[in-house]
C-alpha cells in the first residue's frame, strides 16, 4: 500500500474552518500538532522536502485553518492544525477552535495518528499533554522533538528517553529531528508511513 504515498508529492488540498470543510472522511490521514513557534511548519516542509508548502512564519500563531495536503494521492493525506498557545488569539475564536479541533480528533475516522511537535529544549508542555490526554486512548501518537540541533546530542537523547517513559502506558512513539542537518527525517518518514498504513 505505501507505494503510492509520497511526501515528496505533497500538494496543497483545502483549507477548513468549519467541520463540514474538511475532506470526505475516508483513506488514511495524519495531523501534526504543536505549539506555536514548536516547528511543526519546518517539520512539514522537511518531511516533504518543499520550502513552502508551510509557511514557516516568524509569527507564531499565523495559521488559522486545518491545512490539508495530499502525499501522491489523495487517498492519503498530511494534515497541519493550527498552532495552540498564541495569546494574541481572542478568546472567541480559541473556543471555535477548540470544538472544530476536539470534534475532528475525536470523529475523523481516516485520522489514523497525531504528531505532536514539541521544541526538544522546551519538552512535552502543559498544552501539549492536554492534548495528548484527549486523543491518547484513541489514537497511535507520535512526538517529535524538533529542533534537535539546539542540544547537544547527548542531551537531546536524554529528552527522548524521559519522553518515551513519560508515555510508556500509551501508544506513543519519540523522535528528534533537526532541520539544520536533516537528522531524524528518516525517522520521522518511516515512522509516518507506518502510521498511515496502520
Ligand atoms: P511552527 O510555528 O511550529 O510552525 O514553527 P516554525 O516551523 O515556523 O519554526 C519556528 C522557528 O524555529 C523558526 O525560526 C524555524 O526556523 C526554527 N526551527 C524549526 N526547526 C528547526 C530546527 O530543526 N533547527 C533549528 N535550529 N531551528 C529550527
Amino acid at each position: 500500500m505505501d507505494a503510492a504515498i509520497s511526501f515528496k508529492q505533497a500538494q496543497f488540498i483545502t483549507s477548513a474552518f468549519e467541520l463540514h470543510q474538511v475532506p470526505t472522511d475516508e483513506g488514511a490521514e495524519i495531523a501534526f500538532a504543536g505549539r506555536s513557534n514548536a516547528g511543526k511548519s519546518s517539520a512539514i516542509n522537511c518531511l516533504t522536502r518543499q520550502k513552502n508548502l508551510c509557511k514557516t512564519s516568524k509569527t507564531p500563531g499565523r495559521t488559522q485553518l486545518i491545512n490539508f495536503f495530499s502525499l501522491g494521492s489523495e487517498q492519503y493525506r498530511l494534515v497541519d492544525l493550527p498552532g495552540y498557545g498564541f495569546a494574541k488569539v481572542s478568546k472567541k475564536m480559541r473556543q471555535h477552535w477548540d470544538e472544530v479541533l476536539t470534534a475532528y480528533k475525536l470523529q475523523r475516522q481516516c485520522l489514523k495518528a497525531l504528531v505532536v511537535v514539541v521544541d526538544i529544549r522546551r519538552g512535552v508542555g502543559d498544552l501539549d499533554l492536554a492534548l495528548i490526554d484527549l486523543v491518547g486512548e484513541e489514537l497511535p501518537i507520535h512526538v517529535l522533538l524538533a529542533k534537535s540541533d539546539k542540544l547537544s546530542r547527548n542531551a537531546a537523547a536524554k529528552v527522548a528517553g524521559s519522553t518515551k517513559r513519560q508515555f510508556a502506558h500509551l501508544d506513543v512513539s519519540v523522535s528528534s529531528l533537526s532541520i539544520l542537518n536533516k537528522t531524524g527525517l528518516q525517522d520521522l518518514e518511516t515512522r509516518c508511513l507506518e502510521l498511515l498504513n496502520h
